[in-house]
């Protein structure tokens, strides 16, 4: 791979880049095909770490305005049992009120601050630039500005609104190219003392499981260090952490916005470590699971995928897995009939498992729904079919899948 030249650090605007992993070029994964035949885009799926910060981040990725032109993953649409967990945290710490001001940004379609709103809050601002989002936020009577989050508008917000004593991201700074522009937005809107809480993927879940569906969406891949450095940036000291099931395993941080954060790199010489270990392994995780389907196969089994998610998409895309799955199922009707961009496998409804004669499913839902995936279609188990799973941190996982070590 060759050494970047234009990009520069999302994080700390850094030009050291290391090159991790060169997947190659994928087209978008959320931009389904309605017929196996249609053109479909590539883009360069490249992962570099930065030398300065330790943030891990791609590198000539899809532009945004490809990417979010249609935004069709509404939050509410998820499964979200943390959420109250988190704002019983909020509102157990010292100077938050029901009166206290927040500020959501990345608000989606409002599912958030909808539930901070039936816990008492009251004083509440979201900031989505999708407009589908957007429009569902209103329609749920969340106060909401259509935009994206530039410190140009941090300081009208300001002018308008005054500083918030909360400042929420939630599955948000992934995203975010310009994270500089957030910090500078931080400084802004947040009154000193005030709150700043993110949730974001944790990637030192990938780096263990191993994980390799990084889903060209996100283009930054945190762990509690570099977001303690995002965080310190801006002023901001981190002084709550814990780790979520969701999506794969997400780590949700509270910092206080002190002033006196002292922004430290000590960690990047054993992050730097456990990514090239990540990076490494790359190639014969790949072959592995690639020599494990092929001999499924040669067996006469037949393999389905189980949820029509980013993730799968990517890491069936990145290994080159389509000529082993004959079909992925999805229980929800608006993928249903269309085909997985990249391997072009057909999308179809669950009922495959039995009209197609399915004898092995790799689950690619969430880790916390696997459960009620396989208890719908007990009846498929009871007549021989076999579950394994493809997304960590489940226990399911296919047995060629081994965790690398001291990650
Ligand atoms: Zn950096």
């Amino acid at each position: 791979m060759q050494k970047q030249s234009r990009h520069s650090c999302n994080l700390c605007g850094g030009t050291d880049l290391l090159p991790l992993i060169d997947f190659g070029n994928h087209p978008v994964a959320k931009h389904y095909l309605a017929a196996p035949t249609d053109d479909a885009p590539t883009w360069p799926m490249r992962v570099v770490f930065c030398e300065s910060c330790g943030l891990t981040q791609l590198v000539d990725s899809c532009p945004a305005e490809i990417l979010y032109k249609n935004y069709v993953t509404l939050s509410s649409w998820k499964y979200q049992p943390h959420v109250q967990h988190e704002i019983d945290v909020i509102k157990s710490l010292p100077g938050v009120t029901l009166d206290s001001k927040v500020l959501e940004i990345g608000s989606n379609d409002g599912m958030f601050l909808h539930q901070m709103s039936a816990n008492g809050f009251k004083n509440m601002l979201g900031v989505e630039p999708a407009k589908d989002a957007y429009d569902k936020s209103v329609e749920q009577g969340i106060d909401t500005l259509q935009a994206f989050l530039t410190p140009e508008l941090a300081s009208t917000i300001r002018q308008k609104h005054g500083q918030f004593d909360i400042f929420i991201s939630r599955q948000n700074l992934e995203h975010i190219g310009g994270l500089r522009g957030v910090i500078q937005s931080i400084e802004t809107l947040v009154k000193p003392d005030g709150l700043v809480m993110i949730e974001v993927p944790d990637f030192a879940c990938n780096m263990r499981s191993p994980d390799y569906g990084l889903w060209e969406e996100h283009v930054n891949y945190f762990t509690v260090e570099t977001l303690r450095h995002f965080m310190a940036l801006a002023g901001v000291e981190l002084f709550h952490q814990e780790n979520i099931l969701f999506s794969g395993d997400s780590i949700f941080v509270i910092g206080r916005k002190t002033g006196k954060a002292q922004a430290s790199t000590d960690y990047v010489a054993a992050l730097r470590k456990r990514n090239l270990a990540y990076a490494q392994h790359w190639p014969e995780f790949a072959k592995n699971i690639t020599e494990y389907l092929a001999a499924l196969k040669k067996a006469g089994k037949k393999i389905a995928v189980y949820g029509a998610g980013n993730r799968v998409f990517c890491l069936v895309n990145f290994a080159n897995l389509a000529g082993h799955i004959d079909v992925i199922v999805d229980d929800q009707v608006e993928k249903q009939n269309t085909f997985m961009p990249g391997g072009r496998i057909p999308v179809v409804a669950s009922d495959a498992l039995y009209s197609q004669h399915i004898d092995v499913c790799l689950l690619a839902v969430n880790a916390e729904i696997e459960d009620k995936v396989i208890a719908k279609h007990d009846k498929w188990v009871q007549g021989g079919g076999t579950f394994w799973s493809v997304l960590p941190p489940s226990g399911r996982l296919l047995p060629m899948w081994q965790p690398i070590g001291n990650a």
